[in-house]
């Protein structure tokens, strides 16, 4: 069962926190019990694939609802693309998840949420009403979300994102779709589409009339899976170097907060990750918080590691909730008693400005060749300014490069390859519904559907 960070909201199955999103009381769900893998999935993992890996995991978290065949299923269905571990230099590697259907990490979270919110639905959508997925989007989101969810029977997925806002190759791979997937282009911002999003949720009236649910990373079906790849990068790492032992840090460029609270998920079931950096770029709240022990969000400041760009991040509650049982003081915080003691905490930050990314990438390139893209940068720059003699590091490497080629060709002076896939969604025809940051339009075009 999950119980909400809130405590207010009444515990519920899987099925209903994955359909609901968010909790009655605007909490998020959190799963009342985090087993233990069993000492045999230790002994086995080096001989198990990423597809058999991720689906012992996903069973530690939801086999006790989902069947193991449609678990299973499930499962291979969203990995269909791989998750190397690179080395980028000595001690330093690189878990690249940017080899699905858009480049970025969250095909992987929103792949799994599509398949598993079918799974709800029962049999050939055996419960007839069509589900409505609404998204509010600055780019990467929206097209993780409508990819994941293309040609999902019993599932319409509506887009909106702040027109003229987000780049052409962002747009195009939520606008050329068609099929399930509407694309509404808000004359208006980020934050006005986030605000037409909740206001949905609220009315009444449209609630009545559609079912409605969110696909951010406060779904537990969207955020849980994440946990995948971090057994599947030990695993990798391990089989490459016995000198591994208990000495892999993990670092996480972070926005939201969900992948790296996916990682926590991953540690709390026994993943022998040492400790965990979260970078931030310079919406540095959470890095604020881990020096003076205060959480103050804060609007969002525009950097070139836009798809961080987050001043309120939603997972921080889970995060706290997650160390509630323990002294969360003492398990995170970097003036707790362990540093004093010369150990490091579990949990540690960092945070770059846009001139220090830059000067990343420019150094990663120069040195070593790896094209790092701004987000990544953060991550590998952590390592390098934490990283002990006798540590290994991991960073996640978020986004193709190619996602932000702009940017990255304008720093690096380079002219990146833009992967086929990519291509072939900017040969797409651009389909979306103009719409105004008036929620009555909003409210009455949704009506009509
Ligand atoms: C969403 C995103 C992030 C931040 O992930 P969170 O789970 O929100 O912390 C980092 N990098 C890229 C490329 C992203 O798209």
């Amino acid at each position: 069962m999950y119980y909400s960070t809130n405590h207010s909201a009444a515990r519920a199955t899987l099925r209903e926190a994955v359909v609901r999103g968010l909790a009655e009381d605007r909490g998020l769900y959190m799963p009342e019990t985090i087993k233990q893998l069993p000492a045999s999935f230790w002994d086995e993992m080096g001989h198990l694939s990423f597809q058999e890996i991720a689906y012992r995991v996903a069973d530690a978290f939801f086999g006790d609802e989902v069947p193991a065949d449609d678990l299973r299923r499930i499962v291979f269905d969203t990995l269909s693309f791989d998750t190397p571990v690179v080395e980028v230099e000595p001690r330093i590697y690189a878990l690249e998840l940017f080899h699905g259907p858009t480049l970025a990490f969250k095909d992987v979270g929103a792949r799994f949420m599509a398949r598993l919110l079918q799974w709800t639905q029962g049999p050939e959508g055996a419960s007839g009403a069509t589900v409505n997925v609404l998204v509010a989007t600055s780019g990467d989101t929206g097209s993780a979300v409508a990819n994941g969810f293309l040609g999902v029977d019993g599932i319409h997925v509506y887009v909106l994102y702040p027109k003229g806002k987000v780049s052409a190759i962002q747009e195009c791979q939520f606008t050329t779709l068609g099929r399930n997937i509407t694309a509404l282009e808000v004359d208006g911002t980020f934050d006005d589409c986030q605000r037409l999003v909740k206001s949905a949720f609220m009315d009444s009236e449209l609630n009545a009339h559609m079912r409605l649910t969110s696909a951010n990373s406060i779904n537990v079906a969207r955020f849980l899976p994440q946990a995948f790849y971090y057994f599947w990068a030990y695993a990798q790492l391990s089989s490459k170097l016995s000198t591994l032992n208990s000495q892999l840090v993990v670092c996480v460029p972070s926005g939201n907060f969900g992948n790296l609270c996916a990682g926590l998920f991953g540690h709390v079931m026994g993943l022998p990750v040492k400790r965990f950096i979260a970078s931030n770029n310079a919406n540095r709240v959470f890095y604020d918080y881990l020096q003076t022990g205060k959480y103050t969000p804060r609007p969002s400041i525009q950097t070139i590691a836009n798809a961080m760009d987050v001043g309120d991040p939603s997972n921080f509650a889970r995060i706290q909730d997650l160390y509630s049982r323990e002294d969360v003081q003492e398990i995170i915080l970097q003036r707790n008693a362990a540093q004093q003691n010369g150990t490091e905490p579990l949990i540690s930050g960092a945070t770059y400005t846009d001139d220090q990314i830059a000067a990343t990438m420019r150094d990663c390139y120069a040195r070593t060749g790896y094209v790092l893209d701004p987000h990544g940068a953060c991550g590998y720059q952590a390592l390098r300014d934490q990283l002990k003699s006798d540590e290994i590091g991991v960073f996640l490497e978020t986004a193709h490069p190619a996602k932000f080629k702009q940017t990255v060709d304008s720093i690096l002076g380079t002219d990146i390859a833009i992967p086929e896939r990519l291509q072939a969604f900017m040969r797409g025809q651009k389909q979306s519904v103009q719409m105004s940051k008036d929620f009555t339009d909003f409210k009455a075009y949704l009506l009509q559907q």
